[in-house]
């Protein structure tokens, strides 16, 4: 049994965040964060986050956090997003890697690398996925050799998000290519204007720059940016991957946020006079269940984990179903638009700025991300419930 209830405690710090969002929320939409403009004004927004004492709240006080526990953080979450203030450019920095810097880091990087990701001074991109390693993100080819003080980097990255524009990139790269496949890896740290370090932008469906390829051509970088041990990439990756797949990349907000935009679409095409079919009524009550059973499952996992309980293969169970989710909440919203659902933004007729078609096409990507859900189906097939490996 748990509580659920959230005491006087947390409902002060609900309204304080509440608050502060409504107070600073901008006044209009800002560019999307996968354009060059855009990237540079949500830059902007993570400073004014930080500056007030809401970039990273979980994280500690010398860090720019507010030592926040995992129940306030879910609550500044579910705060957020339903605020509908920007979304957070510096996403991969603090959702990804900063839990890695924390575990593995040294005093020296820790100091170095968070007050800096969390101003937003410094906005990093995820440098794992080749041409030829995603899925088998074991498979990764691209090499780093070391000579002297630093580690001289050969190979490619692809599908790196933002990477166009990021200042850091965090990569795995393999630094003994004699050792067994996971065992010869490196977690390292990357200067995105490192000489011998080319960025190219790949336009996605959507038609913006939001991705990279990175190429390496005896790109040099210090040995002090190795983030664990070398050759010890592999554990160092996993951890993030925990962190990337559960909760922390996608918190229940992100969902409960969607889940009202959608029953409150729902109800100005109903009072639209035409009406609502039935099953598409069903559909809108089935995706805000689900959205608010992610939630409630959410807290049950956040309290266990504040008792002292670990995280491990529940991660991809959450991704399966956050990704999922995602895409169910909003390929509804476009069976309620019918012939609208298509009209990109500034056409007439268009509705709320073709968000719903802006976010249907990001959705369709998140079974992708983060580990396909084929790959999760795995997981959860040999170590969730048991079952032989194929
Ligand atoms: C929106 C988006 C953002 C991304 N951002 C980043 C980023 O910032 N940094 C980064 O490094 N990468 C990023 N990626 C890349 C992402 O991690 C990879 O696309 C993903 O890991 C899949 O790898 P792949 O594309 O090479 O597909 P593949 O691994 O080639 O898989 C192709 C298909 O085969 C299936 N498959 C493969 N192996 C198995 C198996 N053993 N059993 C069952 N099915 C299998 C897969 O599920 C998939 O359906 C991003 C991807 C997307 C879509």
């Amino acid at each position: 049994m748990i509580d659920l209830i959230l005491t006087p405690r947390y409902l002060e710090f609900r309204d304080e965040c509440r608050q502060w969002l409504a107070d600073h929320k901008p006044d209009g939409p800002i560019a999307s964060m996968d354009t060059p403009e855009g990237f540079e004004q949500h830059r902007e927004w993570e400073r004014l986050l930080f500056d007030n004492g809401w970039s990273v709240p979980a994280w500690p006080i010398e860090y720019g956090g507010r030592g926040c526990d995992l129940m306030e953080w879910l609550i500044f979450e579910e705060e957020y997003w339903l605020a509908g203030v920007p979304g957070r450019v510096s996403a991969n920095g603090i959702s990804l890697l900063a839990p890695t810097i924390f575990n593995f880091g040294t005093k020296e990087q820790q100091d170095r690398f968070l007050p800096r990701m969390a101003s937003g001074a410094d906005i990093w991109a995820q440098g794992w996925s080749e041409p030829e390693a995603g899925s088998d993100l074991a498979g990764i080819r691209t090499r780093a050799v070391l000579d002297g003080d630093q580690w001289v980097i050969n190979g490619q990255k692809t599908w790196c998000s933002r990477g166009a524009w990021a200042d850091w990139i965090f990569c795995i790269v393999r630094t003994d290519p004699e050792a067994e496949r996971h065992r010869g890896l490196t977690y390292i740290l990357v200067p995105a204007d490192s000489p011998g370090l080319d960025r190219r932008p790949v336009e996605r469906l959507d038609g913006e720059p939001g991705f990279a390829e990175i190429f390496f051509d005896d790109c040099r970088v210090s040995a002090e940016n190795v983030l664990g041990e070398v050759g010890q990439g592999w554990a160092v990756a996993m951890a993030a991957a925990g962190s990337e797949r559960g909760l922390n990349l996608r918190s229940p907000g992100r969902f409960m946020a969607a889940a009202r935009r959608l029953t409150d679409l729902a109800r100005r095409i109903g009072a639209g006079g035409q009406g609502i079919d039935p099953r598409l009524r069903d559909e809108v009550t089935d995706a805000w269940i689900r959205a608010e059973a992610y939630r409630w499952q959410t807290y049950h996992t956040a309290s266990r984990l504040m008792d002292g309980a670990e995280m491990g293969s529940e991660a991809s169970l959450m991704k399966v179903f956050w990704s999922e989710l995602d895409l169910e909440l909003h390929a509804t919203a476009m069976r309620l638009l019918g012939n609208r659902a298509e009209l990109t933004g500034g056409a007439p007729d268009c509705v709320d700025g073709a968000a719903w078609l802006d976010g249907y096409v990001f959705a369709l990507s998140g079974p992708i991300y983060a580990g396909t859900n084929e790959i999760q189906r795995n997981i959860i097939a040999e170590r969730v419930l048991g079952l032989p490996r194929r």
